[in-house]
């Protein structure tokens, strides 16, 4: 972890104006637009991004395409292309803080958070791909009278990659590290508002060797370059983390255009489910308030609901508040603060929306529920927490992105299964039992892509990130991510 002043002196350091990143130059968008990049640590304004247009969506396109076609990355040797991601890797770890620094000014996340989710998981990431670059390959199938059929495992073409701003490089290196693993061109959209740390990382790869034309980054708005991409007959793979209703528009533009392969990972609505047994209710709670809070909330498999087994409710939920109040929100910079700033004015208005329909709704807010340092000028909310509430409300089916916590009580294991499953998402959630056979049960029964047992939001890029239900389809991470980049290819020979 770097020391204090290490921070202090990255963070007021000028940003360039940014361009797009197409064919291994940056240039102006073809209209001359462009947008401001503002901080939601002071709502100053940081420096403006080139705000492309969907010609330059299509310009970007052409030259991944032809990256791919000639190609110099994708009929590289794999062991060349494995070398040139380790340099890759090795670069983004060496510029961590500053990559993590110019993050956080452009998301808020707490720095502590943004080091160890961002360029340290970014780095692993890529060094992960790099490593199968030459480890994956095709197969000779066992055919029943030993006729050879080969079974060619190749590169699919040109993905595009749309990212949200949580975490822009870390899920941004979910997709890109290996599309590129396996060969692939990549056109990658930044979200609106946290694109800075993917412009300095797209400088790293151009540093790495990684060949003009075949990492292009187009800053822009959802509805211009996103739907540009969406809707491009040369794209083959869109790959796209992001709200329900964006991966909807993205399944439509799929179908509208070359019916394009979409991989959707789409948030959730978690669950934490503590029994009485639980083996230790304190660590329970303090896992209960991280799993919601850090990172204000805004993150895809936050457990923003508690289920509580009712014996235990009134203690449980009294040292999960007590955990929330004790929580320092600041200066997501500092070493010292748990929580950042929330992202956007945008976000932090529908976060307080969400609560206030959650109080209409019966829900009792025992703690925060309010915008706190407005003085600042940015965006910070103080964690909340709102009891009793009902399974048919808003606050537990749909997904807030912010720090709310929504606490339902439980009577036995079959209701706490019910409720756990009573929500359109399936991405994570955790169960806390001493009871190895309750454990086992309700996590069979409970539909999500990544589950825990007495403990919450583990991360390892050697674990698959997949969605049940609308939390999506497809997955990051781990070996099987090359599912997604990856064609299967057999071939009958005759011989
Ligand atoms: P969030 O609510 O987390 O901002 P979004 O789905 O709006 O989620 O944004 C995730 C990414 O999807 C961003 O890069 C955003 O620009 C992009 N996006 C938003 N709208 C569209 C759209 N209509 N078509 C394609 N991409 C979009």
């Amino acid at each position: 972890m770097p020391a204090q002043p290490e921070i202090d002196a990255l963070r007021d350091a000028a940003i360039p104006d940014r361009a797009l990143f197409i064919g291994g130059r940056w240039v102006q968008a073809s209209d001359g637009g462009r947008r401001d990049a503002v901080s939601p640590i002071d709502g100053a304004t940081l420096t403006t991004l080139a705000e492309a247009t969907a010609a330059d969506a299509g310009a970007a396109v052409r030259a991944a395409r032809a990256a791919f076609e000639d190609g110099r990355w994708s009929r590289m040797a794999p062991m060349a292309r494995k070398t040139v991601l380790h340099r890759f890797a090795d670069l983004v770890q060496s510029h961590a803080l500053e990559l993590a620094v110019l993050g956080v000014r452009d998301n808020g996340t707490e720095i502590g958070m943004a080091l160890k989710a961002e360029p340290g998981s970014a780095a692993a990431t890529i060094r992960f791909y790099a490593e199968c670059a030459d480890k994956i390959g095709g197969e000779i199938a066992p055919t029943p009278d030993g006729t050879l059929a080969l079974v060619h495992r190749e590169a699919i073409g040109v993905v595009g990659a749309i990212v949200p701003w949580n975490f822009p490089l870390m899920i941004g290196a979910w997709k890109i590290a290996p599309a590129l693993a396996a060969g692939n061109s990549v056109v990658l959209k930044p979200a609106e508002s946290a694109a800075l740390s993917l412009l300095r990382l797209a400088e790293l790869a151009q540093e790495a060797g990684i060949p003009d034309g075949v990492l292009n980054v187009v800053t822009g708005a959802g509805p211009v370059v996103g739907e540009a991409m969406g809707l491009h007959p040369d794209i083959d793979v869109l790959a796209f983390t992001g709200s329900g209703a964006t991966g909807r528009r993205l399944l439509e533009y799929s179908a509208r255009s070359n019916m394009k392969r979409c991989y959707l990972e789409l948030g959730g609505k978690s669950p934490n489910i503590v029994f009485a047994n639980a083996p230790d209710l304190e660590e329970a709670a303090q896992a209960a308030a991280n799993g919601i809070f850090r990172n204000s909330g805004q993150v895809c498999i936050a457990g923003s609901r508690l289920l509580v087994e009712n014996s235990i409710h009134d203690e449980f939920v009294r040292r999960v508040v007590e955990i929330a109040e004790g929580l320092t929100v600041g200066d997501p910079l500092s070493l010292d603060t748990d929580i950042g700033a929330v992202h956007s004015q945008a976000q932090l208005s529908g976060n307080l929306a969400a609560v206030d329909k959650a109080r209409n709704e019966g829900g009792t807010v025992l703690t925060g529920g309010k915008r706190i340092r407005e003085d600042s000028g940015g965006y910070y909310m103080a964690p909340t927490v709102v009891d009793r509430v009902a399974p048919t409300a808003a606050l537990a089916r749909n997904e807030v992105f912010g720090p709310v916590l929504a606490v339902t009580g439980f009577a036995d294991a079959d209701e706490a299964i019910a409720l756990a499953n009573g929500t359109d998402y399936g991405l994570s959630g955790a169960v806390w039992t001493a009871d190895l056979s309750a454990a086992h049960r309700v996590t069979r029964a409970v539909k999500g892509g990544l589950l825990h047992v007495n403990t919450y939001g583990g991360s390892d890029i050697t674990v698959p990130m997949a969605g049940m239900k609308q939390s999506g389809n497809g997955v990051d991470k781990s070996m099987h991510a090359f599912e997604k980049y990856t064609d299967l290819k057999t071939v009958w020979m005759k011989l």
